[in-house]
């Protein structure tokens, strides 16, 4: 088989999310949007159910139906994106909570579902989702009247400790929120970290249950292992891959394995990715096609059936960087082609 395998183990996910809510003050809910980060909302959401999350976040409403449909009674399902046209039958049927935004969606939701639950997004500063504080202060009266269950807003820079919009957002949300007596949500895995006047009534950890920075001493999600297709030896003055952007210095033994940009590996990963067999890395040769790389297996002795992009010696983090990008990104780029293997115990 030719496919990659993609394996996700279900007891870290449990014992990272159990950590994150150790951390919390007081409750911890799990972000479960994009699919779970890539991993795959059935088995994750499952897992995480099982260690007793019973609040989750989501981007979509139809990623919250799938998610009730996994679920079923009782647990809260939260819906970032609020209540978009379109969305009032999903809401309904599949008992989801919006995170209101907007006053047209207030509007849109106290006429519609009046008596469905909904919460309340508040922009601090990232002026990415939410209601302004004037548009707070101008409808603040008719929202609380209609009984929100939650009201939140999102950090824009939780993974840089030392800087000062976390305070300054930390201070409006105190404004904003003064002598209301709702549930309060803040932070997600960088606001847990900041310490316990981010945490309110309750937590988003995302990123930290999939074992990404900015958690630290979390344990290892995902393991992959990509199958060598051929093994081939070149002289000095040969040339791999597409457009010949790599020329032998010398001998050398070169792997093919069986996986791409295509599943999410991207071409601009560098030099300085590795891929292993057991504890030894070989460099990355050529440039990465869609489905095949070209991998340096000089200084193995054997002829290795697989080789490792993502284990204990290589990180996601670690990958993410050699990509110039973030863990978020990797794990929710990983596409379709892997076989997914589940360890652990979801249910
Ligand atoms: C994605 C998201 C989270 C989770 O963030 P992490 O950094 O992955 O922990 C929490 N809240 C909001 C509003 C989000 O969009």
């Amino acid at each position: 088989m030719a496919t990659a395998t993609a394996t996700i183990n279900l007891n870290a996910i449990r014992k990272n999310w159990q950590k994150l809510r150790s951390l919390s003050s007081n409750d911890a809910a799990a972000v479960v949007k994009a699919n779970a980060y890539g991993l795959g909302l059935k088995q994750v959401a499952k897992a995480l159910y099982v260690e007793g999350a019973r609040i989750f976040f989501v981007a979509t409403a139809e990623e919250g139906a799938e998610l009730r449909s996994i679920l079923g009674e009782p647990s809260d399902i939260y819906v970032f994106s609020g209540h978009m046209v379109g969305d009032t039958e999903l809401i309904k049927n599949y008992n989801l909570i919006p995170l209101i935004n907007s006053i047209e969606q207030l509007s849109r939701h106290s006429k519609l579902l009046r008596e469905q639950k909904f919460g309340v997004q508040l922009d601090t500063g990232m002026n990415r989702l939410g209601l302004e504080p004037m548009e707070w202060e101008a409808s603040k009266e008719l929202t609380l009247s209609l009984n929100p269950v939650l009201i939140m807003s999102h950090l824009a820079c939780a993974d840089e400790p030392n800087h000062k919009m976390n305070i300054n957002q930390l201070n409006n949300f105190l404004t904003l929120t003064n002598k209301i007596n709702i549930k309060k949500s803040l932070a997600a895995t960088g606001g847990i970290l900041l310490g316990p006047e981010y945490h309110f009534d309750l937590t988003r950890p995302g990123i930290g249950i999939y074992g990404c920075s900015p958690m630290q001493d979390c344990l290892p999600v995902l393991k992959i292992d990509i199958p060598v297709i051929q093994i081939r030896n070149i002289e000095s003055g040969e040339t791999v891959g597409y457009g010949n952007t790599w020329t032998s210095p010398s001998k050398k033994r070169i792997a093919t394995i069986s996986a791409g940009y295509a599943d999410g590996i991207f071409r601009t990963i560098g030099k300085k990715t590795r891929l292993y067999f057991e504890e030894i890395g070989c460099p990355i040769i050529g440039r990465i096609s869609m489905d095949l790389i070209g991998v340096d297996i000089t200084s193995l002795n054997v002829e290795p059936d697989r080789l490792a992009l993502i284990n204990s010696r290589q990180t996601i983090d670690k990958i993410a960087d050699d990509a110039g990008t973030i863990g978020y990104e990797f794990l929710t780029s990983l596409g379709q082609r892997y076989k997914r293997n589940y360890t652990g115990v979801a249910r």
